[in-house]
This record gives structure tokens, C-alpha cells and sequence, in this order.
């Protein structure tokens, strides 16, 4: 190829580990490199990395993705005791997730892709749905008590001029019992709100948002009315310009409407049903391989990842020199996502075609019947071939017309 696509800004390369590691290096290879001059800068956030430089690699590379507005990231360990011993680590390093987050604040969304042949679990889901998880708060930044029979638990609120406000949680006269305190922050609530709503926007897709607000008449109410405000002051319009909607119910009825839905839109959760939703919509729609996660920041950077781990027990066998047959879809989508991205905020159209392009070959390819193991054991695609991971990715590379 003689034309390469050409890029301006660079795009915040985040490298990681095991098997993911592996898959990372043969995408760029065989289906980047070859069509595009690829400019990145390049952070290595593989563990040995991380452990060399204290983990600043990852405080380094959530500051450059916060510079220039786009970020591709490998999926990468965390740490645990046994991690610990394997890679002879000076510290139990913190999940770089976690710290990325941290620095770019924002909310993920998680999409699956959808290909023929491969059927959702519930018939009526035609088009993806996209789950958006709140992750601030609630029951993930709680603190929890047993309680002695006999004893009485208060809330109790200091206010800054020292005015107390008390209520009453439980009078455990006549049994042992548990209590548990949770907080949320309006700011947390504002940009978990506008990071849907710009999301939205940026998908054409409608939002969905519910909670229990019935039950919870302060603590979900205020999130509903907060969602409520900042669409009437500042979407609406935009909404409407786009043909799209913004619609809250209750959580009950969410998830009643989404199970007989055909998809394409976005649900907004709260940390806690967005966990547990999240991982109901990936098994419905048939694989972890098959989908994508990208952190929207409010200040308006993107991080671009699988929502998989690194594959460990595929790598172990990669290691012992054995054939595998490892998905490399969401990573591939990973790619294309952050090359759209920079494709759209530089004015590159050239760039976003050949990202659209890539991700029509790699639904292609498994819609000829090539495929990696984990599709293979649930399509229905008839003269269906497993391939191994690189084979998967050059199957892709012929179906690449640029
Ligand atoms: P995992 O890497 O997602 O793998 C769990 C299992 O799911 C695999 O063993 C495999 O099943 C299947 N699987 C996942 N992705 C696949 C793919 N692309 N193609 C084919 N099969 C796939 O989760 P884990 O084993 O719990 O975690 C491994 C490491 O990843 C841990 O160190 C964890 O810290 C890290 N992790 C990182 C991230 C991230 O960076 N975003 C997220 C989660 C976990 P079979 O073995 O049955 O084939
Ligand atoms: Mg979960």
C-alpha cells in the first residue's frame, strides 16, 4: 500500500498484558499499520511496566488521554496475591481502570456487537442495547454495621454551622440486625447525566433511564430530578433536532420494557443495577469477546477498551506453544472506535471510513462462518470453521478492501 491514511493528533496508546498483549500487537500489524501511518504515543501499561515506574505509566497515560481526547487501552491484570508472587511485584498495584477513572472521571458504556448467525438469548433483540454505568457511590462507597439487639441506629447529619439532624434507621429492641449508610454527590449525578445525554447525542440512539424513585423518594428521587433539569435546560433541543428521545420510568418497568424491546438505545444505571444489568445484557447477547466498552469523560476525552480481562488461561496455553483460538472482536472495535473518534475531532474522513471499514470485514468474516472458538460453540452459521486467533485476524485482513 503506497497511500497511507494520514493522522494529525496522536492517539493515547495504552499496552497491556497476557493473551490481550498478544492480540494487540497482530491487530496493529495486520490491520492498522499496513492502511494507516499510525501516530500514537505509546504507554506501556503491561504489569512489569507499571511495577518499574511505581505505576506512574498509568497516572502518565490518563493525563495524555486527558490532552489529547482519545485513548485506545489493552486490557491489563489487577493485581491480587497471587499476581503478587508471579511477577515479583513491589506493591499490590491499585487496577489501572480504577486509576484512569479516577483521573478522567466520566461514565462507561458497555455495547455489544451484534452479528448474524449469532442470536441474542431473547428473540425480540434486534439491535444492541448500551448499557451506561454510573460508577461513583452508592453501595460501592458504603459503610456497613451488625447491629446488638437491643440498640437503637440514627442517622446523623453535621451541618457546617453545627446544626444537627437526626432519624431514626431501626430500633433493634428485639433482634440483632444490619445497617448500611451509602452517599452519592450532585456533581458525581450532574456529569453522569450529561455524559449520557452527550452520548446519546454522539450515537443517535434514544436514552432510557430508570431507578426506584417510588421507593426511594430522596435518595433516587433526586437523581431522577437532577437527569429531568439538565435535559430541560440544556438537551432538549438537541434531542429534538437529532429525532431522539430521553425517557425515565421505573426501574421495574425498565426492565420489563427491555426484555420485549428490540434494542438500540442506551440505559442509563445507577452502579449498582448497571454491574449486574451489564453482565445479563453481555451473556443475553452470546460472548464477553463480542463487547465493547468506552469511558466518556465529561471534560470530554474518550478511552476506548474490550470490556474482557487478558484472557489468562488462553495465554497460558499460548505460552506452552499451543494453537488458540482467542476473540480479538472487541479489541479490533477498541481500535476502530478510537480511530473514528480522532477521524471525527480532526476532520478526517478518510480515517473514519477506513475505521467503519474495518469493523464491516471483522462482522464479515464471522458472518462467512470463520470464527474463534467462543462464537463457534454458539452460531448457528451453517459450514461454520473455528480458526485460531492469528488466522482470525488475517481472515479479517482479506476482507479489508481499503
Ligand atoms: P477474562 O480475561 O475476561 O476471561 C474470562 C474467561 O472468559 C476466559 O477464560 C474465556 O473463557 C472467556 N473470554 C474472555 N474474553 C475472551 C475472548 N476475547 N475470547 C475468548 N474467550 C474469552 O477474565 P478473568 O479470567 O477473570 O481475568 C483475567 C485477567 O484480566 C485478570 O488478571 C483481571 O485482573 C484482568 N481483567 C482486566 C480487565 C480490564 O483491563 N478491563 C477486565 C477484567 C479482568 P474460556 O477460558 O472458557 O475460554
Ligand atoms: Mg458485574
Amino acid at each position: 500500500m503506497t497511500n497511507k491514511i494520514k493522522m494529525m493528533t496522536p492517539l493515547v496508546e495504552m499496552d497491556g498484558d497476557e493473551m490481550t498483549r498478544v492480540i494487540w500487537s497482530m491487530i496493529k500489524k495486520n490491520l492498522i499499520e499496513p492502511f494507516v501511518e499510525l501516530k500514537t504515543e505509546y504507554y506501556d501499561l503491561g504489569l512489569e511496566n507499571r511495577n518499574n515506574t511505581r505505576d506512574q505509566v498509568t497516572i502518565d497515560s490518563a493525563n495524555a488521554a486527558k490532552k489529547y481526547g482519545v485513548a485506545v487501552k489493552c486490557a491489563t491484570i489487577t493485581p491480587n496475591a497471587q499476581r503478587m508472587s508471579e511477577y515479583n511485584l513491589k506493591e499490590m498495584w491499585k487496577s489501572p481502570n480504577g486509576t484512569i477513572r479516577a483521573i478522567l472521571d466520566g461514565t462507561v458504556f458497555r455495547a455489544p456487537i451484534t452479528v448474524k448467525g449469532i442470536m441474542p438469548l431473547i428473540p425480540s433483540w434486534k439491535k444492541p442495547i448500551t448499557i451506561a454505568r454510573h460508577a461513583y457511590g452508592d453501595v460501592y462507597k458504603n459503610i456497613e454495621m451488625k447491629i446488638k439487639k437491643g440498640s437503637k441506629a440514627e442517622l446523623l447529619v453535621t451541618d457546617s454551622n453545627g446544626v444537627e439532624t437526626k432519624g431514626l434507621i431501626h430500633d433493634f429492641y428485639d433482634s440483632d440486625g444490619v445497617i448500611q449508610g451509602q452517599h452519592n454527590l450532585n456533581i458525581s449525578i450532574e456529569s453522569f447525566a450529561r455524559s449520557c445525554f452527550n452520548f446519546a447525542l454522539d450515537t443517535k440512539q434514544d436514552l432510557w433511564f430508570a431507578t426506584k424513585d417510588t421507593i426511594s423518594k430522596q435518595y433516587d428521587h433526586n437523581f431522577k430530578d437532577i437527569f429531568e433539569d439538565i435535559f430541560a435546560r440544556e438537551y432538549k433541543h438537541r434531542f429534538a433536532s437529532v429525532g431522539i428521545n430521553y425517557f425515565y420510568t421505573l426501574i421495574d418497568d425498565a426492565v420489563a420494557r427491555v426484555v420485549r424491546s428490540e434494542g438500540g438505545y442506551i440505559w442509563a444505571c445507577k452502579n449498582y443495577d448497571g454491574d449486574v444489568m451489564s453482565d445479563m445484557v453481555a451473556t443475553a447477547f452470546g460472548s464477553l469477546g463480542m463487547m465493547t466498552s468506552v469511558l466518556v469523560s465529561p471534560g470530554g476525552a474518550y478511552e476506548f477498551e474490550a470490556a474482557h480481562g487478558t484472557v489468562t488461561r488462553h495465554y497460558y496455553k499460548h505460552l506452552k506453544g499451543e494453537a488458540t483460538s482467542t476473540n480479538s472482536v472487541a479489541t479490533i472495535f477498541a481500535w476502530s472506535g478510537a480511530l473514528k473518534k480522532r477521524g471525527e475531532l480532526d476532520n478526517l474522513p478518510d480515517l473514519i471510513t477506513f475505521s467503519e471499514k474495518l469493523e464491516t470485514a471483522t462482522v464479515e468474516t464471522i458472518e462467512d462462518g470463520i470464527m474463534t472458538g467462543d462464537l463457534y460453540s454458539i452460531s448457528a452459521i451453517y459450514g461454520k470453521r473455528k480458526a485460531d486467533t492469528e488466522e482470525f485476524i488475517k481472515e479479517i485482513k482479506t476482507r479489508l478492501y481499503i
